[in-house]
């Protein structure tokens, strides 16, 4: 039995190109595991689905940086300017063969609504500000994306806003995430160092420091990153060595196994929101090496049985070691399944009895 849907063979190996820079928004990330960015920025497709709420972060992130540069000027443009946005984000996600069934977004994405809601707020308040600055004319790059990298090009990103005060020149970030980290309660680490990077390409473009720092939420909320200067350089040149000696490993390991024993670094809080998953031997290895740890519910296995249930959904069984896993619930429409084969099943949701597994919106099935 054969049924042809997203997911399918894992694909075969990429011959990796050295790394043409490092990002600032991606530098925390490559701290994390440096193999899961090289491969990114390969321009690996990604292989598993990422979670709808990330798409209205880039929904919501583009319909800002509209209100910012003045594209949509008015609220009563908001409705129409945000269904545009959506739409082109939407269109995105239908040429993804693991991702269209995301679509419609508003009603993938929980509290979509209320979400926009507070969203349009905040691109109220924009438009009050964007016109007292202009009536100040004192600002300089206000409303769009300016690039900064270093003279080697080695490290660059783009500053969503830099505004010039009587203190001097604040540079503002735009997050449609939370900012806060639950567990220290501070700004995330990711967001700091992201900051801190700015400002020391800032200074090395303008050859002045940055008076403040500046994150913003989608509600308005304004969170200062205080730092010190000698601190944001060190990270900098921290991010330099790194974009050499990742290349260099890169240079000198072809083989992917090799390289991954480098450059992956398989822990449970790297790997649960990675989608280059299915293609990672380190991982895997290390989930069935560390079994106590707090992995996602990723399982492996050799096809035993298919079933269909009485609700028409697919019953699963599939067998690693002594262990059988059941998954419940497996929509006909979303999954290639093949008889015999060996199959890595991603994002399930647990079941209440043990080895037993659900499908969910995220979940994906490749074979080996
Ligand atoms: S699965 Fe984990 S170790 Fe592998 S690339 Fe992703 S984050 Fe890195």
């Amino acid at each position: 039995m054969m049924i042809m849907m997203p997911g399918g063979n894992i694909p075969s190996p990429i011959t990796l190109s050295p790394l043409k820079r490092i990002s600032a928004s991606r530098f925390f990330d490559m701290q994390l595991c440096s193999y899961r960015e090289v491969l990114v920025s390969n321009g690996l497709e990604k292989l598993l689905p990422s979670s709808p709420n990330k798409f209205f972060g880039l929904a919501a992130h583009s319909f800002l940086q509209k209100v910012g540069s003045g594209l949509i000027n008015e609220p009563d443009d908001f409705e129409n300017g945000w269904l545009t946005t959506v739409s082109e984000v939407e269109q995105l996600l239908l040429l993804s063969e693991r991702e269209k069934h995301l679509i419609p977004l508003s009603k993938t994405v929980k509290q979509f609504e209320v979400r926009k809601r507070v969203l349009f707020n905040k691109a109220s308040s924009l438009i009050v500000n964007r016109r007292t600055e202009c009536k100040s004319a004192s600002n300089l790059f206000h409303g769009i994306e300016s690039w900064f990298q270093t003279a080697d090009g080695v490290v660059g990103g783009y500053l969503d806003r830099v505004l010039l005060t009587e203190s001097g020149y604040e540079i503002i970030d735009y997050k449609t995430g939370a900012i806060i980290d639950k567990y220290t309660m501070d700004i995330k680490d990711a967001y700091k160092y992201q900051l801190f990077l700015y400002a020391a390409l800032f200074y090395e473009n303008l050859n002045e420091w940055p008076s403040a720092l500046k994150i913003q939420g989608i509600n308005g909320e304004e969170f200062c990153i205080n730092y010190k200067k000698d601190e944001c350089v060190r990270i900098l040149n921290q991010a330099r060595e790194m974009f050499h000696r990742v290349n260099e490993l890169i240079t000198r390991f072809n083989e992917q196994t090799e390289l991954q024993k480098h450059l992956a670094q398989p822990v449970p809080e790297n790997c649960c929101y990675c989608s280059v998953r299915p293609l990672c031997n380190a991982y895997w290895e290390a989930k069935e090496k560390y079994p106590q740890l707090k992995w996602n519910n990723d399982i492996r296995g050799q096809f035993k049985s298919l079933s269909i249930l009485g609700n028409g959904t697919y019953l699963l069984k599939i067998k690693s070691g002594v262990k059988t896993y059941k998954i419940r619930g497996l929509k006909p429409d979303r999954h290639r399944i093949l008889e015999g084969s060996f199959l890595s099943i991603y994002n399930l949701s647990s079941d209440k009895s043990e080895n037993c597994f659900s499908e969910n919106i995220l979940t994906t099935i490749y074979t080996n």
